[in-house]
């Protein structure tokens, strides 16, 4: 089995993973500001850590995967105000609507879903362990971080602070020293959620929750730590700075960006605007065609997405539930040696695809191909394809679901059904249960040897 290799933002290298614990990871995603339905974008992020934690699993790895909300920021706050809700109800809904989107992507909930406003406690004592440390100073009510007194200051981005200071559309605010430092507490002012603490009341900024959260769960040295891409400067930068000034000790042995979804606002309205929304998106397009999508690109390089993007996806993806049902309908016991031999070397390829900096186009690519090959197997050769797909399944999760048990007998069911209907010449009865299915996603197709379906 090749070591596996991830690309490190920090410096700028794909280097071996060593976990801080033999065969443990401790991961740390950060989770979404919940002001609005979640986005392709969103989903982006979501998926591919989500296929990193079960890679990780797959290759015998304890992962815990931390992944938080933020449920209070000004975005919030001037959302329910616009809409007269109590910011953190509100945030707590987007919430719940944000993880049952998630839910419908077959991404696996993280094992903690810490949110914000339950970790003040943990957020006010990093506060006071960096102002004891001389890395934070207060004013007026507000805790800014120093960022002068953080010498590593730009290691993320790569960034130096005279070129910060120059070109950046920093805050300037009477209240800091510098125009770069950044806000670790906020005071209260009128009408906004806030907390005692003290420097009286107020919340946390922005940065602050993700340093105490990890900790919280994963000590003061996670393995990896994970974002969108826009992330790195100045959320994960600042990150760093907080966490490691208080701590003395690296943050994170590894930091994985995710490449952003990119849509010009002006085709979104006429193309894409009706999905936009993962909502929206999965009324139209089966939600495993998203993964086939963000599994077909590299994580790392941005991606434009479009509906064109998206059919393309759903071809694919009908063609791997094609090919399984095919391999679904053999039975059998004897493989044959080429047979064997083939899936092992795919297999093989696979894995030494995803170990290359978790390079899942790579992967798909061979994964096809062995569609290609498959699709025409028999028997018990066809059954151990069939076992092969879905034990890459466990990374992608991408196979028709469900199709078992109670649905699969009412389908047939129906099929039947409509066979006696046909029978009698009832075509108006036959073409509606044909219809009525491929409305739900279920495709029939007749063949001289009877029925066949799939889903869509
Ligand atoms: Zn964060």
């Amino acid at each position: 089995m090749p070591s596996i290799k991830l690309h490190d933002t920090l410096t700028g290298e794909k280097r071996e993973f060593v976990p801080l614990h033999e065969g443990r990871v401790g991961m740390y995603v950060c989770g979404p500001t919940t002001y609005d339905y979640a986005h392709i974008g969103h989903a982006r992020v979501a998926i591919v850590f989500d296929m990193l934690r079960r890679f990780f699993e797959y290759m015998g790895y304890d992962v815990v995967l931390i992944s938080n909300i933020t449920d209070v920021d000004d975005k919030i706050i001037n959302k329910a105000n616009e809409i007269g809700e109590d910011p953190i109800k509100m945030a707590h809904r987007y919430a719940r609507e944000y993880l049952k989107d998630m839910d419908s992507l077959r991404v696996r909930r993280a094992n903690i879903i810490p949110k914000a406003t339950r970790h003040i406690e943990e957020i006010i004592s990093l506060i006071e362990k960096l102002i004891e440390r001389g890395y934070a100073y207060e004013s007026d009510g507000d805790i800014y971080f120093a960022v002068e007194k953080f010498k590593e200051y730009g290691k993320l981005s790569h960034r130096k602070i005279e070129d910060m200071l120059a070109g950046a559309r920093v805050e300037i605010s009477e209240k800091k020293r510098n125009p770069l430092d950044f806000a670790l507490w906020k005071a209260a002012k009128p009408n906004e959620p806030s907390w005692p603490s003290p420097w009286g009341p107020g919340r946390p900024g922005w940065h602050i929750e993700c340093s105490a959260m990890s900790m919280a769960y994963l000590g003061p040295t996670l393995d990896i730590h994970g974002g969108g891409a826009d992330l790195i400067f100045p959320h994960h930068e600042n990150e760093i700075a907080q966490s490691e000034a208080a701590t003395g000790k690296t943050f994170a042995r590894y930091w994985m960006h995710v490449g952003l979804v990119r849509f010009e606002e002006e085709k979104m309205s006429k193309s894409i605007g009706n999905v936009f929304l993962i909502r929206d998106l999965v009324k139209k397009y089966p939600p495993e065609a998203l993964r086939v999508m963000y599994i077909n690109s590299h994580y790392r390089k941005p991606f434009d997405f479009s509906e064109k993007n998206m059919e393309g996806a759903r071809g694919i993806l009908e063609k791997i539930w094609s090919v399984y049902q095919l391999l679904r309908e053999e039975e059998g016991d004897k493989i044959s040696e080429d047979v064997k031999k083939r899936i092992s070397r795919t297999r093989e390829r696979i894995l030494q695809a995803l170990c290359d900096d978790f390079n899942t186009r790579e992967a798909m690519r061979e994964y096809l191909e062995f569609m290609n090959y498959a699709r025409d197997l028999k028997k018990g050769d066809a059954k151990a394809a069939r076992a092969f797909m879905e034990e890459m399944d466990e990374i992608f999760d991408i196979l028709p679901r469900n199709e078992g048990g109670r649905e699969r007998e009412l389908i047939e069911l129906l099929l039947e059904v409509r066979r006696r209907e046909r029978e009698r010449k009832n075509y108006d009865i036959a073409d509606f249960i044909r219809n009525e299915l491929s409305k739900i996603g279920i495709k029939i197709e007749d063949a001289k040897n009877g029925t066949r379906w799939y889903r869509v």
